[in-house]
This record gives structure tokens, sequence and C-alpha cells, in this order.
């Protein structure tokens, strides 16, 4: 009987895994896949998630940043750098098998391509089956991403309803190293910085992330309008050709899925506790959600390492409220700027004139996309900012 089973390798799973185990629990993680595995992602890391990270992730990171642009429907574009701030941006598939590998230093025992199909409620525990095999815990994380079946089969979740996620495409392009940095410098320094393009698409956007010899493009929308999100595909890779005069030789692409506003109502059921993806945790606006999984995976172990002291159901209250006071007081905060902002093209552009005449509320926007404050800080700086410069234009967002 292992005291913490996790279903999920991915950054919240590894995460949650390895602080459980350096707390002194017997965790045993299970991965459908075997590390390194794909997993479309833009790999963007704003600072924050490096920060609860105490080893080198050197090994894993392709380039830095330290700012951006964030470009309007017309292409035209606002560019700022966020003072002492680098984030990072690394293939996914060297990321996450990197926090494997320091999961299984703090002694997790790994099961890799071992795909979990049901899981069982016991007298004294949690039973976990696989094809052939089962595994019981006292508790148990569900940390199996968008598509995971954990929440579904402990009754805390039904399929995702349409509104609730988006469908993204991606591809990494090759570029020459001297090309992505013609291309992706900020104007004011020889630093790399990312493209978010605002305004394209109805609730989403697309990005191009500067990587070493690529760039990772990709465009997400909500599903309930990801009817036309091939052409737009289309469009915008010929956008960025013209933007950034360049000639793009697009390999194959793919389309995942992410959590776009869309969460569990719950996060905990009998001895069950869910993380990252597969709790919904991602950011309505930006689509961030790396941040998130990891943040969750810790609090799910530190709470798992708390019960099994007091042999108790104490992650049934504790774990629940712990989220509200860090990561669900933030979403629900993105929630209602989303809401603004995605309400209608007019809006994300409405937005971008004000930031283009007010460099507060573009430092503020910047900081946001960075999670360089907490977003009640950014909030209340810019309802403050909007009420007393933009009053009228506050009134048409509704704000
Ligand atoms: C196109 C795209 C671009 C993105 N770009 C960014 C970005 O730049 N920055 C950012 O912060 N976020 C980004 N995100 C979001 C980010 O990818 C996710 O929020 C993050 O991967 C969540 O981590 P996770 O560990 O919860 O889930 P995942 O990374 O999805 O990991 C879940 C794991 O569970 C495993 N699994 C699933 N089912 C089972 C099962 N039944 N049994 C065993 N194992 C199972 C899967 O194989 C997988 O390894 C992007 C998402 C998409 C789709």
């Amino acid at each position: 009987m292992h005291d913490l089973v996790i279903v999920g390798g991915g950054p919240a799973g590894t995460t949650c895994a390895r602080r459980a185990a350096l707390n002194g629990l017997d965790v045993l993680l299970i991965e459908k896949e075997v590390h390194p595995r794909q997993k479309l992602c833009g790999g963007a890391l704003t600072q924050r998630v490096t920060e609860l990270i105490d080893f080198s992730i050197e090994h894993a990171v392709q380039t830095d940043f330290c700012g951006g642009r964030i470009y309007s429907q017309s292409g035209e574009f606002l560019e700022g750098s966020l003072k002492d701030y680098t984030g990072y941006l690394v293939d996914r598939k060297d990321f996450d098998l990197l926090l494997l590998q320091e999961a299984r230093k703090a002694g997790v025992q790994v099961e890799e391509g071992v795909e979990v199909v049901a899981v069982e409620q016991t007298k004294t525990g949690i039973r976990v089956l696989t094809v052939g095999d089962s595994y019981k815990a006292h508790l148990l994380v569900g940390a199996d991403g968008v598509n995971g079946v954990v929440a579904r089969l402990t009754g805390l979740r039904d399929r995702w309803t349409s509104e609730s996620v988006a469908l993204c495409i991606a591809t990494d392009i090759p570029m020459e190293q001297d090309e992505i940095v013609r291309t992706m410098s900020m104007t004011d320094s020889e630093f790399l910085g990312i493209d978010l393009h605002f305004g394209i698409i109805d609730i989403g956007y697309g990005w191009c992330f500067p990587k070493k010899n690529k760039l990772n493009v990709g465009i997400g929308c909500r599903m309930d309008k990801a009817a036309g999100l091939r052409d737009h595909w289309n469009s915008f890779l010929k956008r960025v050709e013209k933007l950034k005069d360049v000639s793009l030789k697009v390999p194959r692409r793919s389309a995942f899925r992410v959590p776009f506003g869309g969460r569990t109502r719950r996060h905990v059921a009998r001895r069950t506790m869910l993380v990252g993806d597969a709790a919904g945790f991602v950011s309505p606006v930006t689509g961030e959600g790396i941040y998130y999984a990891m943040l969750s995976g810790l609090l799910a172990a530190d709470v798992a390492s708390e019960a099994a002291e007091m042999k108790m159901p104490y992650h049934l209250m504790t774990y629940e409220k712990r989220l509200k006071e860090s990561i669900l007081s933030e979403l629900n905060i993105a929630a209602g700027l989303s809401e603004v902002l995605y309400r209608s093209r007019k809006n994300v552009e409405l937005v971008f004139s004000i930031a283009r005449s007010d460099p507060k509320m573009q430092q503020h926007i910047l900081d946001f996309v960075g999670g360089v404050r907490s977003y009640s800080q950014i909030r209340r700086d810019m309802v403050r900012r909007m009420l007393s410069r933009h009053p009228l234009k506050t009134l048409r967002l509704r704000l």
C-alpha cells in the first residue's frame, strides 16, 4: 500500500510526486507515455515558475526572454521589457523529462508506459487499475491533464463543455539563429521577446516564441469558436511572414486542447485531489498553465503529507481551502478580465488603444502577461487607472 499514487507525469504530477517524496511519503507515479514524450505546448515559463523550482533547469532551457510584443489586429504592436525579469522557453519533452528525473532522484517510484483505466474506493484506501495491474494507496492525485480520466472516474467532473476548453494548433518552424535574433529581439536590447497577437481570432490569440534554431508558432481559441481554426492558422502564418519579413517552411502542425475558463466545481473527492490541467487550472486570458500545474502539485503534496500524519480525511477541507487562497482567487480575477477582453474584437482594439496612449496601463498589461505581480494587485491598479484616466472607455469596456 503506497501513501500516494499520482496519475500523470507532466509538470503537475512530477512536481507533486517529488515534493511528497521529499516530505517522506511512499509515492508511486503512473504515466501512460514513456519520457521523453512529446507534448504540444509553447513552453513559455514565466519567471514565477522558476521561483517554484529548487534545482537547475539549465539543460532544458532553449532561450530566455525578458519581455515581448503585443500585436493588435492591424499589425501594430506594443513592446515592453520587464524589469529584473527572466522568463524561459523550453521544449516540453526536455523539461518534463528533467522534472521526472528529479522526482525519481527524490525517491518516487515511476511506472511509465502504463495507462490508468479505472479507480475504485476500498475500505482502507483507493485502488488504481491499469491494463493488467492494480495499485493501492491511501490517497490519489489526478494529474492526468485535460484529457485525463481521474476527474471523471471520481465524479469530480463530466466531459468539458466547448465553452470551457480551447483548441490550439501549433508547430516548431525551423529557423536560422541569426534570423531568430533579427525577427524576435527587442528593439532596445539584444534580448529576445515573445510575440502575442490578439484580435485575430474570437476568444483566443496567436503566438510566436523564439527557441534555439526554431520558432514555436501557434494559434488557439475557445472550442465553440474553433470551426474555422485551420483557416485562421493559415492566415496567421501569412501574417507572421509579412510582419517579420520571413519565409516560413512550416512542418506538420499538431492540435491539442487546453482548459480555457473551465474548471471542475470541486477539486477534492474522497481520497482524491486534482491538480494542473486535470482540474482546469489554466489562465483564461493567456493560456498559461505550467505555473498553476506546478503550484497545485506542491499544494497537494503538502496536504497529502499532513494528512498522512493526522490519519484523517484532512485533505478534503485543507486542499480546497489552500486552492481558494492562492490559485482559485487568481484564476477568478483572470476570468473577469478574460470576459472583458474577449467579449468582442472591438474590446481587444479598445484595450490596445488605451495601452498605446498610456504607458502605465501598458506596464500593467505586461505585468499581467509576465505574471510579475499578483493578479489582484494588477486588477486593482488597472481599475484605478482606468477610472481616473479613461472613464468613458471604462464604461465602453464594462470593466
Ligand atoms: C498548444 C499549447 C500551448 C501551450 N503553451 C503554454 C505555455 O507556453 N506556457 C504555459 O505555462 N502553458 C502552456 N500551455 C498549457 C500547458 O501545456 C498545460 O497547462 C500543462 O501541460 C499542464 O500540466 P499537467 O501536468 O497538468 O498536464 P500534462 O502536461 O498534460 O500532463 C498530463 C500527463 O498525464 C498523462 N496521462 C493522461 N492520462 C493518463 C492515464 N489515464 N494514465 C496515466 N497517465 C496519463 C499524460 O500522458 C501526460 O504526460 C499550452 C497548452 C497548449 C495545448
